[in-house]
C-alpha cells in the first residue's frame, strides 16, 4: 500500500514553517507546497497584479486552453444515478487528446446538454463507446444523434459497443430501434435541414473479448474487457495513447479482467455507487434492494477502494452517486477503508489534464448561454425537393399571413445578401 498523501507536507505561515499531515489534498505542483523559509516562500509566491490576469487559475473555461501535442484532457459530463438531476447527468466521460481525436464513453441521460457546453464543435463529438445498455449509459444517445445535427454536426456519428447472450440484448438491436422509434423525426426533417450526420455507424462486437482492439486508428488504441453487472453483456473500455492509459469500467462488479488490464493506468474512472444505508435513507431503496443493488449489481465504496488499491492508477475517479455535502464524506470514509491513494470524487465537469509528469484536477465553468459551433466543412443548405410535406388536409388548415411573412423574408434577404423567395 501507498501512504502518498501522508508524507508530511511542509507550509510557510508567516514565516513559520508548519508541519501537515495526512488528508490535506494539495495540488501538486502548487507554489505553496514543500516551502520552508520566508524567503523561499517569497520566491515562490505568484506574481500578483491589480490589472494583468492571474498567472494560473484553478478553473477550466471550455473552448479558452490549447492541448498540448502530449496531454489528455478527461471532462465528466455524467456521474450520477440514473435518475439524472439538475447537478449530476448520468454516466458520460469525455477524453480529448492531444492529436485532436476525441471519444465519448457512455453517454447517459442528461449527458448531452454537458457535452454542449464544453463548446466544441460537434463534428468532432462523433465517436462514442458504450459501455453497456442501461438508460443511464446511453439514454442521451437519440440527443447526440439528432440534437448534434441541428447543432450542425455533419459527420455521421460512430458508436461502439458489446453484444450479449441474444441479438436483442445487443448495441446494434438498441440502436437500430432508436433509429426506427425516430421515424417520425427523421422523415419530418428531411428538405427542411441539411441531415448528412443523421447516419449512424454501429459497430457491435464480442463482450467476451479480453483486451480486445475495438478501435484502432491515428495512434490510439481502444481495447473492451468484459464487465459484470445486472445481465451477460456489459464491458469495460482501455484506451492507450501516446504512453498514457485511461480506463473507464462503465458499471462492473469488481473483476479480474480489470485488474489485471486497467492495472496502472494515469487515469482509472470506476463506478462506485452509494453504500446501501443512503441508498435507503436517500434514495428510498427497501433494505434488501438496497444490498443487493448496492453491493452485488455495482460496486461499493469499500469495494471500489478494494479494487483502486490493487489497481495503483496514477489517480482514481469514483462515480456514479450523487455527491453532496452529506454523502460525499460518508462514501470518501468507506473508500479509506480500503484505499489511500490518489483520489477524486466525481461530480459533473470536473476536469483532469494529465501528461507524464502531473495530473491537474480542476472544476470547468461553463457557459449556460452556449451555441453550437460551426461545422467543420460549410454547411450546406436542405433541398426542399426532399420534403415529405403535408396532406390536403393539413395545408388546408394553413392562415397565410403574407404580408407579415413577406416582410421578414425580405428583411433577411437584405441582411444576408440573399434572394430567398417567399412561399405563398
Ligand atoms: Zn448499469
Ligand atoms: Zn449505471
Amino acid at each position: 500500500m501507498r501512504f502518498k498523501s501522508k508524507a508530511p507536507t511542509r507550509i510557510a505561515l508567516g514565516g513559520v514553517a508548519v508541519g501537515l499531515v495526512a488528508g490535506l489534498s494539495l495540488m501538486a505542483g502548487s507554489p505553496w507546497v514543500s516551502t520552508s523559509t520566508a524567503e523561499e516562500a517569497k520566491a515562490s509566491a505568484p506574481a500578483l497584479s491589480p490589472v494583468k490576469p492571474l498567472s494560473d487559475r484553478d478553473v477550466y473555461y471550455p473552448g479558452t486552453e490549447a492541448l498540448a501535442p502530449d496531454e489528455m484532457r478527461v471532462t465528466a459530463c455524467g456521474t450520477g444515478m440514473p435518475n439524472a438531476r439538475p447537478k449530476q447527468a448520468a454516466a458520460c466521460f469525455l477524453v480529448e487528446l492531444g492529436n485532436g481525436d476525441k471519444f465519448i464513453f457512455d453517454i447517459g441521460s442528461g449527458s448531452f446538454e454537458r457535452l454542449s457546453a464544453l463548446a466544441i464543435p460537434f463534428d468532432y463529438l462523433d465517436k462514442v463507446f458504450i459501455g453497456h445498455l442501461h438508460s443511464d449509459h446511453f439514454g442521451a444517445m437519440a440527443d447526440l444523434w439528432v440534437g448534434g445535427v441541428i447543432g450542425n454536426r455533419q459527420r455521421p456519428l460512430r458508436v461502439w459497443g458489446p453484444n450479449s447472450t441474444k441479438p436483442e440484448y445487443g448495441t446494434a438491436y438498441a440502436l437500430g430501434s432508436m433509429e426506427k422509434m425516430l421515424t417520425w423525426d427523421a422523415a419530418s426533417r428531411l428538405g427542411n435541414v441539411n441531415t448528412q450526420g443523421q447516419k449512424l455507424e454501429v459497430h457491435e462486437f464480442d463482450y467476451k473479448g479480453v483486451n480486445q482492439v475495438v478501435y484502432q486508428e491515428n495512434g490510439v488504441t481502444i481495447r473492451s474487457i468484459p464487465a459484470i453487472h445486472a445481465l451477460d453483456g456489459p464491458v469495460s473500455y482501455i484506451l492507450d495513447w501516446n504512453g498514457l492509459k485511461f480506463a473507464f469500467s462503465s458499471d462492473t462488479y469488481p473483476n479480474k479482467w480489470w485488474l489485471e488490464y486497467a492495472k496502472g493506468a494515469d487515469l482509472a474512472i470506476h463506478e462506485c455507487f452509494l453504500p446501501p444505508s443512503l441508498l435507503v435513507s436517500k434514495q428510498k431503496f427497501p433494505v434488501p434492494d438496497a444490498l443487493n443493488v448496492g453491493t452485488q449489481v455495482h460496486t461499493s465504496p469499500s469495494m471500489f477502494g478494494k479494487v483502486m488499491s490493487l489497481t495503483e492508477p496514477r489517480m482514481a475517479v469514483a462515480y456514479h452517486f450523487f455527491n453532496d455535502f452529506d454523502t460525499a464524506p460518508v462514501v470518501e470514509a468507506q473508500i479509506r477503508q480500503t484505499y489511500d491513494g490518489p483520489l477524486s470524487l466525481a461530480v459533473d465537469y470536473m476536469v483532469w489534464n494529465i501528461n507524464k509528469d502531473a495530473i491537474r484536477t480542476r472544476m470547468a465553468v461553463v457557459n449556460e448561454d452556449v451555441w453550437p459551433l460551426p461545422s467543420v466543412t460549410p454547411k450546406l443548405p436542405a433541398d426542399p425537393k426532399e420534403r415529405i410535406g403535408f396532406t390536403d388536409f393539413t395545408t388546408g388548415g394553413r392562415q397565410v399571413f403574407l404580408d407579415v411573412i413577406q416582410k421578414v423574408y425580405d428583411e433577411t434577404n437584405k441582411e444576408f445578401g440573399t434572394d430567398v423567395p417567399a412561399p405563398n
